[in-house]
């Protein structure tokens, strides 16, 4: 072969590997966009970061840490959202999950995780105490304990306030109180990221707030996962000021019946200069972070209503 041959040879080639370097660089970056517009899948690599996925169950509560090769589940919606869950978690790249927590036996919190605990290999599943005498007000409990039995998790009954470590995830897990009304036996998970906070409320109502506050427990937080979906039984003005969120989310169904949520703790919200994502007008919700700075990034853009 000439000289010259080889010299065309080499220059088509190299000509090649800068066009197909382009094509993949830009095919990469467009799909990364595409898939936070879509969140149709979220590549391995973004793992790395750290990330709470509010995730959108409709009338339900759900929400994924991820972070590198952790990830901790809190509740999974109704029984219907089960397997999009799974698959949702999968598309994020685990296979299994260190931590499921299931707040307290509603069907809008438990009724997802029948699925998961069936399908996902779990370190630990993380259930509050409950009163014998409310196991009346459980949905699916039954159903909920066999998967527990059948997987290979570790259970956690949690009745004292006890932490958590995976990674630099750091989770408190803070019961409830035990009355009549299930609600308030919701197991309350504080999460701290290097300086970041996140408070998971499930859904307490101002009785058990009045006790979190009276508790001393630090419960200041960057972001609060709204208490009972927005709820006016929920976020009473002292329970909003001890926290003094910065970002408020809140987990419901556009219209539904509940009326969920309430237009006077939306405002008690704004007044105190909080930030609300509402998923279900954002649709899924997450919080993408470096340990200092948060980005939240939403599924839909929003339109005023
Ligand atoms: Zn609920």
């Amino acid at each position: 072969m000439s000289k010259r041959a080889v010299k065309i040879i080499l220059a088509v080639t190299m000509l090649f590997v800068i066009l197909c370097s382009c094509i993949l660089e830009h095919y990469g970056e467009f799909e990364r966009l595409m898939n936070y517009a879509g969140l149709t899948d979220v590549y391995a690599e973004d793992r790395f970061k750290f990330y709470v996925h509010f995730y959108d169950v409709g009338q339900g509560d759900c929400s994924i840490i991820s972070y590198d090769k952790h990830c901790v589940v809190i509740d999974g919606g109704e029984k219907i959202n089960g397997k999009e869950l799974y698959r949702y978690i999968r598309k994020l790249g685990y296979k299994k999950v260190d931590c499921i927590i299931a707040t307290h036996p509603h069907s809008d919190h438990i009724g997802g995780l029948i699925y998961l605990v069936n399908h996902i290999e779990a370190d630990f599943i993380v259930i509050p105490v409950i009163p014998d005498s409310l196991m009346s007000d459980a949905d699916y409990y039954d159903e909920f304990t066999i998967a527990v039995q059948n997987s290979s998790a570790q259970v956690i009954y949690i009745s004292e306030v006890q932490d958590l470590q995976y990674g630099g995830i750091n989770l408190t897990l803070i019961p409830g109180i035990l009355t009549d009304n299930m609600n308030n036996c919701s197991l309350v998970t504080k999460l701290n990221f290097q300086n970041i906070s996140v408070l998971f409320c499930a859904d307490i109502e101002t009785e058990c707030e009045n006790y979190l506050i009276q508790s001393g427990i630090d419960l200041s937080a960057d972001v609060i996962k709204v208490p009972h979906h927005g709820s006016d039984s929920s976020s009473s003005d002292a329970f909003i000021n001890t926290v003094k969120p910065k970002y408020a989310i809140i987990s419901d169904l556009l219209n539904n019946s509940y009326g969920h949520p309430d237009k006077a703790v939306m405002k008690r919200y704004k007044d105190i200069g909080a930030e609300i994502y509402r998923t279900d007008i954002y649709g899924n919700v997450i919080l993408e972070s470096d340990g200092d700075e948060i980005n939240m990034i939403v599924e839909r853009n929003f339109h005023e209503q």
